[in-house]
C-alpha cells in the first residue's frame, strides 16, 4: 500500500513535470500603463483602496508587488527612460527635428521589441497626450529610430489618452502597447489634494477600462497582459509633502506594481523587493525578447511557473542540454550550452521562491558545460524530496526549470 501511495506521488510529479517542461508562454500582447508620480500610500498602500477600487479589483486576477521603487532619480525625465530601457540609462539633450529634445541613450524596449521581432512600427505604439517636442528612445547604432514605436500623442487628458488607446487598439491592433497617463502628477503639483486624489480615481477607472476594453476584443482576450506602474511617487509629509517630488524619500521612491494577464499569478501579492528596472526586463521576457543592455532581473515570482520556460532555439546565447537524471535522489547533472563568453548565474530556489543554492556565478566561456548538484542547500544540508527550480541566466537571457528530487 505504501509503495503504491509512493508510486502514484512519483506518477504525479513526472506528470507535473512534464506538464511543466510542455506549457509555453501564452501572453502574445503587452499594455503598460505608466501612471505619472502617484505616491503607493494613494494607491494600494492605502488599506481603503479608495481612490483606486478598479486597480484594487484587478488585483485579484493578477499580482501585486508591495516593495516595489523607483531606486534612481525620482524626476519624471529619468525615470520614464528607465522604465523604457530596463536600465537606469544616461539622458542627452539633442536637436531633433528642429527642436531640443532628450532621448536615451540606452537602447528601449520597444527598440528590442521591433528589432529582434521584426515587427513594424504599427505592432508598437506609445500613446500619450500631445508633447510638441517628445521625449525620444534610443540612437543606439544596433537599434535606434527604425525601431523607434509610432507614437500617438493627442489630446492634452488622461481621458484623451484613454479615448487614442482605444482608438489605437480597434484600428491597428498592436502587440505592444505603451500608455502614458500624466493627469495624477500635473494634479499633485498643484498642491489641492482633492485634485490630486481625484486624478488617481480617474486613472483608475481609465485602467479598469482598457482592461475591460481588451477582455471585450477577441485579439487581445486572455492572451495580453497589462502592467500598471508609475515613474516615481511624491514626497512624504516628512519632506515636504505630495506637491512635489524628486528626492530619496520613502514617498518619492515607493511606487505600485500591478500586473495582469495569462502568465501572471492570480490573487497573489509579493513582498520581495523589486524597483523600475525590473518592469521592462520582465514585460520583455513576456513578449520573447533579450534586452540585451538592460540591467533588470525577471521577476520570477510574479509568474506562473508553469509558463515561464524559455523556448531553447538554436539561437539562444544559453540553452539546456539535458539534466541527468532528474527526478534524482542523490546527485543529478544540468548540461547545458554557451554561445559566446558569458556571465552565469545559476540559482536554486525552494517552491516559495527562496534561494537555496548558487551552483555557478561566473564568467564562462562559450562550449558545453556541466555542473552537479548532490541535493545540498549553501548550508550543505541536504534538501527532502520536492520540487526545486532553478534559474539559469547568462548575460540578460534567463532559462527557468526545475530539479526534482525524491528520496
Ligand atoms: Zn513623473
Ligand atoms: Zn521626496
Amino acid at each position: 500500500m505504501r509503495s503504491g501511495i509512493k508510486n502514484l506521488f512519483l506518477a504525479f510529479i513526472l506528470t507535473v513535470g512534464y506538464f511543466f517542461n510542455s506549457y509555453s508562454q501564452e501572453t502574445e500582447n503587452v499594455m503598460i500603463v505608466i501612471i505619472d508620480g502617484a505616491r503607493y500610500s494613494e494607491t494600494f498602500g492605502d488599506p481603503s483602496h479608495q481612490y483606486i477600487p478598479e486597480m484594487y479589483e484587478l488585483s485579484n486576477q493578477g499580482t501585486i508587488i508591495h516593495n516595489f521603487y523607483n531606486d534612481g532619480v525620482t524626476y519624471t525625465s529619468r525615470a520614464i527612460p528607465a522604465l523604457w530601457c530596463g536600465a537606469w540609462t544616461e539622458v542627452r539633450d539633442t536637436l531633433y527635428n528642429g527642436s531640443w529634445t532628450n532621448y536615451a541613450v540606452m537602447p528601449t524596449l520597444f527598440e528590442y521589441y521591433r528589432k529582434q521581432k521584426n515587427q513594424p512600427a504599427e505592432e508598437c505604439y506609445y500613446v500619450l497626450k500631445y508633447i510638441p517636442d517628445l521625449w525620444l528612445p534610443s540612437f543606439d547604432p544596433d537599434y535606434g529610430p527604425d525601431y523607434w514605436p509610432e507614437f500617438q500623442s493627442m489630446g492634452s487628458t488622461d481621458n484623451d489618452v484613454a479615448y487614442q488607446t482605444e482608438y489605437v487598439m480597434d484600428n491597428f491592433h498592436p502587440h505592444f502597447l505603451w500608455v502614458y497617463l500624466a493627469d495624477v502628477d500635473h494634479a499633485g503639483h498643484s498642491g489641492v489634494w482633492s485634485e490630486y486624489t481625484e486624478a488617481i480615481i480617474n486613472a483608475d477607472q481609465i485602467v479598469g477600462q482598457l482592461w475591460d476594453k481588451i477582455q471585450s476584443d477577441p485579439f487581445y482576450a486572455n492572451k495580453t497582459t497589462m502592467i500598471v506602474t508609475n515613474d516615481h511617487g511624491r514626497h512624504d509629509p516628512q519632506h515636504g509633502g505630495f506637491s512635489g517630488h524628486g528626492c530619496g524619500c520613502e514617498g518619492c521612491r515607493h511606487i505600485q506594481f500591478l500586473a495582469i494577464g495569462p502568465d501572471i499569478k492570480v490573487n497573489n501579492n509579493t513582498n520581495q523587493y523589486r524597483t523600475i528596472p525590473d518592469m521592462a526586463v520582465t514585460a520583455s521576457h513576456l513578449l520573447g525578447i533579450d534586452p540585451e543592455k538592460a540591467t533588470g532581473q525577471v521577476m520570477h515570482e510574479i509568474l506562473n511557473s508553469n509558463s515561464i520556460s524559455e523556448h531553447n532555439s538554436k539561437t539562444s546565447i544559453v540553452k539546456i542540454e539535458k539534466i541527468y537524471p532528474n527526478p534524482f535522489k542523490q546527485n543529478t547533472r544540468i548540461i547545458y550550452q554557451l554561445n559566446g563568453n558569458k556571465q552565469v548565474l545559476l540559482k536554486i530556489y525552494d517552491f516559495t521562491g527562496n534561494k537555496i543554492k548558487t551552483l555557478v556565478n561566473e564568467v564562462q566561456t562559450a562550449g558545453v558545460k556541466e555542473v552537479d548538484w548532490d541535493g545540498s542547500d549553501n548550508n550543505g544540508i541536504i534538501l527532502d524530496s520536492g520540487v526545486y527550480p532553478f534559474t539559469l541566466k547568462a548575460n540578460n537571457t534567463i532559462i527557468y526549470d526545475k530539479l526534482i528530487i525524491i528520496k
